[in-house]
């Protein structure tokens, strides 16, 4: 399971492109997003369960979504 920061993982909620520098960030985060969604590809193809929950996310919310994973596994 991965925490991702809000900031730096680019949350649709909560991420605000910083206005100093944007050439460097803008790119900087989505390669985050993408190698992201690598990870989950590649345990994915080797038969594991990846789990990406934001940081902003209830403790209890994601240990209950865990709990559901695990248990139906
Ligand atoms: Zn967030």
């Amino acid at each position: 399971m991965f925490i991702d920061g809000c900031f730096w993982h680019g949350c649709p909620q909560h991420f605000v492109p910083p206005r100093a520098n944007a050439d460097y960030w803008q790119p900087k985060i989505e390669r985050n997003r993408e190698r992201d969604r690598e990870a989950v590809a590649r345990l994915d193809a080797a038969g594991w369960v990846a789990l990406r929950f934001w940081e902003h996310e209830e403790p209890s919310s994601v240990a209950a979504v865990i709990n559901a994973v695990v248990s139906a596994r």
